[in-house]
């Protein structure tokens, strides 16, 4: 079995430990700098910090320390018993493993797997798998407990010595073969049952997800009316929604937010079939419509996708206004991954200037939730410790355009791409060009379909101003000098107006190999508004090992001073800068004029 986690080793007993495991378990070990040399990704030296992240990824995490250091770094972190990612402590010898959390969403499996490559009986704590050698209220893949407020009471009788009888269901191997006490007569019952029924505190009730619901609707129908007509179809055949294994429907619907909120209500996901794989089912139709088939090419999509999903039409179609279901049942468990596609998924990504502790959160939760990511390479460089288990596709500088092109189309396909920028991706980055791309014309319909979202990212004219005092506390813009794509006339034309307005301004890009002068342009035009002395920030590779901040007066800016990894900000006539006592750099933009202020400490007589 492969898993997708994490390992945490603190030294070099524990990386051999974390490797042997490697070897047959697959993952993405994580050391300690100080003292591990060779682990999979950039080492950390913040153990807290590193045990945090790897939670957060919600991915599980064996961490080869004490399993106080764990509970202690964790315990700020915790959620819910059923959102947290599995953590078990091993250690470091392999000698012992605890699942700390997540224990029947993994964790027990986990510790079990591990307890076998490394010969040593898990240390289970959970109560009904220490007794009975099963998780009754984390059951396989594709089945649902029906009451799970029922558990505790019930799993305190099992433990008071009551036997149970279990009842129905194919493939429910694993309740009868494990170490539950099983009799005939048994005061607890076990129902595995694909009609409603309510259990309660003697009687534990457990669906099988085997039931696809096909959908077909008007554009722009209302969440309401969806879950409306499903609920009320299911509870007139007494079908429970837990059984439902996904809402199947048309790729022309990918984009349809109702059929997304009502798969999130059901807790299923919305899978999507092509034209072809909806007519394959034509023959099969109870109800088939000349109208539909004039309008959407296949004679009713509610019947078409749940046949495409399922074996046999146990619910024919039925309507709401503006929306039509159908319901097959599948002889075995459905698996939607497997059918259709998923709406895809573009994430633009803001990786800031190139600190890791400059990321946001919602950026580094982006990029661990892709399967793809698609960026220039140095910046995936930058990112190496996040994406080193992942699908990566590095592309050169320059090719913008098809680099941006290719991660749509990937995410049209219904994957989960992340596309990287430096900075924030919305500020003269990428953002812009696939919002240009979906919106043009020749562009394939299917990639309008994808849902997109951008990430936070710390922009270069952010960064810089941090790393020299607030130089941004007053109004400012942000100019880019890069002629490529805009006019030399447009930006000599902003510049002036900028100048003229008394802006701070952040010049990005503001040379390139071939374009030196427009700086040496732009510096000038300045002069005629801006006295000599107006401070001058020079912010080099930002973030970076080689960074490189140096403020100086506006007369004595060169252009060979600057370079393409360069973020030139200017001060207004109100920024001051000065080097504190320290050495260090105070440059500021005051937030109101002189004329406000007021007396900094109050008179205690006043
Ligand atoms: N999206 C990026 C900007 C990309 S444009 C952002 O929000 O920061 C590229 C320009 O940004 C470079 O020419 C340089 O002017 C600036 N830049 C980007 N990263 C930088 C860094 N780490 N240090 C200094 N300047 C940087």
């Amino acid at each position: 079995m492969n898993y997708s986690l994490n390992y945490l080793v603190l030294g070099e007993t524990g990386l051999a430990t974390a490797r042997r495991l490697q070897a047959e378990l697959g993952g993405v070990i994580h050391g300690y700098g100080k003292r591990v040399q060779a682990a999979d990704v950039r080492p950390f030296d913040d153990v807290a910090a590193a045990l945090r992240d790897c939670f957060a990824t919600g991915e599980p995490l064996i961490a080869l320390c004490a399993a106080g250091i764990v509970i202690r770094h964790l315990a700020p972190s915790l959620g819910n018993k059923h959102d947290d990612a599995p953590v078990l402590a091993l250690a470091e010898d392999g000698s012992a493993v605890v699942p700390l959390l997540g224990g029947h969403h993994g964790g027990n499996d986990l510790a079990r797997h591990i307890g076998e490559i490394l010969d040593i009986l898990p240390a289970i704590t959970t109560a009904s798998d220490t007794a009975f050698a099963i998780a009754l209220d984390e059951p396989p893949q594709g089945w649902r407990l029906a009451n799970p407020a029922d558990m505790k009471a019930f799993v305190a009788e099992l433990r008071a010595g009551a036997a149970v009888m279990i009842k129905g269901g194919d493939g429910a191997d694993w309740l009868r073969a494990s170490a539950l006490p099983q009799a005939e007569d048994g005061a607890l019952r076990i129902t595995v049952s694909d009609v409603a029924l309510a259990g309660d505190k003697g009687h534990l009730v457990y669906h099988r997800q085997t039931l696809a619901l096909g959908l077909g609707c008007e554009r722009g129908v209302e969440r309401e009316e969806l879950i409306g007509l499903i609920s009320e179809t299911l509870r007139l055949k007494n079908l429970p929604a837990l059984s439902l294994a996904g809402i199947f429907s048309l790729d022309l619907k990918t984009d349809e937010a109702a059929i997304h909120a009502a798969a999130a209500h059901f807790d299923i996901p919305a899978r999507f079939f092509d034209l072809a794989a909806l007519q394959a089912q034509e023959s099969r139709l109870a109800n088939p419509s000349e109208v539909v088939k004039r309008e959407v090419g296949v004679s009713g999509v509610a019947e078409a996708a749940a046949l495409a999903a399922g074996d046999e039409l146990i619910v024919e179609k039925r309507k709401s206004q503006r929306a039509t279901c159908a319901i097959a049942r599948a002889d075995k468990i459905i698996d939607p991954t497997t059918l259709g596609t998923a709406r895809g998924h573009l994430a633009i990504v803001g990786i800031g200037p190139g600190r890791a502790d400059w990321r946001t959160g919602a950026a580094e939760a982006a990029l661990r939730q892709a399967d793809i990511i698609v960026g220039y390479g140095l910046y995936l460089e930058l990112i190496a410790d996040l994406i080193a288990d992942k699908d990566c596709r590095a592309y050169q500088l320059g090719e913008e355009e098809a680099r941006v092109a290719a991660a749509i189309d990937m995410a049209a396909s219904g994957r989960n791409v992340a596309l990287v920028s430096s900075g924030d991706a919305g500020v003269f980055a990428m953002g812009a060009l696939a919002h240009e791309l979906l919106d043009r014309d020749e562009a394939p319909d299917h990639w309008d379909r994808i849902s997109l979202e951008l990430l936070p990212g710390i922009s270069a004219m952010q960064a810089a101003a941090l790393r020299v005092g607030a130089p941004l506390g007053h109004d400012f813009c942000a100019i880019s000098l890069s002629d490529l794509l805009t006019p030399r006339e447009v930006i000599l034309r902003r510049v002036v107006a900028a100048a003229a307005s008394d802006f701070v301004i952040a010049f990005y890009n503001p040379v390139s190999k071939r374009r030196r002068d427009l700086l040496a342009l732009a510096r000038d035009l300045l002069l005629r508004h801006r006295p000599e002395d107006t401070p001058v920030i020079l912010a080099r590779n930002l973030g970076r090992a080689e960074e490189q901040v140096i403020a100086l007066p506006l007369v004595d800016l060169q252009v060979d001073d600057v370079d393409m990894l360069t973020l030139v900000m200017i001060g207004s006539s109100e920024t001051r800068a000065r080097q504190r006592g320290d050495g260090s750099w105070s440059v500021y933009t005051p937030r109101g004029y002189a004329a406000k202020q007021t007396p900094l400490i109050k008179d205690n007589q006043a």
